[in-house]
């Protein structure tokens, strides 16, 4: 039977209010997800291509949701944003990440994500401060990834935070480089210790003549700069030949390995520590 205008209308009101359900249920949970324990972090490696060494890994946020099973950070991460609790669940991670790479062997490198709404809050120095303090961490070990989201909003009390970020010893990577506007300005109006070249133009849909072209570009920037650059999403090794070809200098990718739980990490860092 073929739905008239009004049934399809209720039809239409059911699916909403169903879904605006799940979405307050989604909001309740995430709003409890911190004291119930519910986050942990996975540790992705990045390999540095001259040396064929592990050289660090980027930590990613997990929700282990007691119903809806691993919920997605692209899922919950916006959510968070939107309801204002970003700051507490930033907080958790940095510190988080913080005490748990400070255990590992050798001297590898942390890299945290940062929200650009974490940057209204005014306590984020002192945060990163403390989270360093509190787990004995070496600032030099630890990275903060940005997008220019950051720098593209209320730019100049971002730019300070920023350099008072990089004041405490720490790094600073761009992630996801080459997705935004004016990407190349920015490069200017900030030294960035680290380029992550975004996964688009390495295993993206775009041809490959293309993505290595850009590819080609950002490496060249890079280097001109000073900057490490970092190829994201690598899968196969091709892909990895391509990219050693056009001059960055690590990958990070499921080629590579997974995001994988602190004690697997541990067991790779571990694994290859010159004896
Ligand atoms: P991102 O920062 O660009 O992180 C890289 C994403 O690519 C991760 O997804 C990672 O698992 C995935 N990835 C890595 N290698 C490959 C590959 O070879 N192929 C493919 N297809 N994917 C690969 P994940 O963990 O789902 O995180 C998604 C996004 O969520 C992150 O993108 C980041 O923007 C955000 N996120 C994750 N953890 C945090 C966090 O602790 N804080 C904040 N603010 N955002 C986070
Ligand atoms: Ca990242
Ligand atoms: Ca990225
Ligand atoms: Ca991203």
């Amino acid at each position: 039977a073929k739905l008239d205008g009004r049934n399809m209308f209720r039809f239409f009101e059911a699916e909403m209010g169903a879904r605006m359900e799940a979405r307050r249920q989604l909001e309740l949970d995430l709003r409890r997800a911190l004291a119930l324990r519910q986050f942990e972090l996975v540790y992705q490696p990045q390999l540095n291509l001259q040396s064929g060494q592990l050289v660090g890994c980027e930590a990613l946020i997990r929700w282990r949701h007691p119903q809806r099973g691993v919920v997605s950070p692209l899922e919950f991460i916006p959510l968070a944003e939107e309801i204002g609790l970003i700051a507490p669940i930033g907080e958790w991670v940095l510190r988080t990440a913080c005490m748990e790479a400070v255990s590992w062997p050798g001297d590898f490198s942390i890299a945290v994500n940062l929200s650009p709404a974490q940057f209204k809050s005014k306590k984020l120095v002192d945060t990163v401060k403390s989270a360093l303090a509190a787990s004995g961490l070496a600032a030099h070990r630890l990275e903060l990834e940005i997008t220019e989201g950051v720098l593209l909003h209320e730019n100049r009390d971002n730019l300070a935070i920023l350099h008072a970020l990089r004041d405490l010893g720490l790094r600073i990577s761009m992630d996801d480089f080459g997705t935004g506007y004016s990407s190349l300005s920015y490069l200017r109006s900030f030294p960035f210790d680290k380029i992550k070249i975004d996964r688009s133009f390495v295993s993206g849909g775009m041809t490959t003549k293309d993505s290595m072209a850009i590819v080609r570009a950002i490496a060249s920037l890079g280097s001109s700069f000073g900057m490490t650059t970092v190829a994201e999403g690598v899968e196969t090794p091709e892909q990895m030949q391509d990219i050693r070809a056009e001059g960055c200098t690590d990958v990070q990718g499921y080629l590579i390995s997974r995001p994988v739980a602190a004690a697997e990490i541990v067991k790779l860092f571990a694994g290859q520590r010159l004896p």
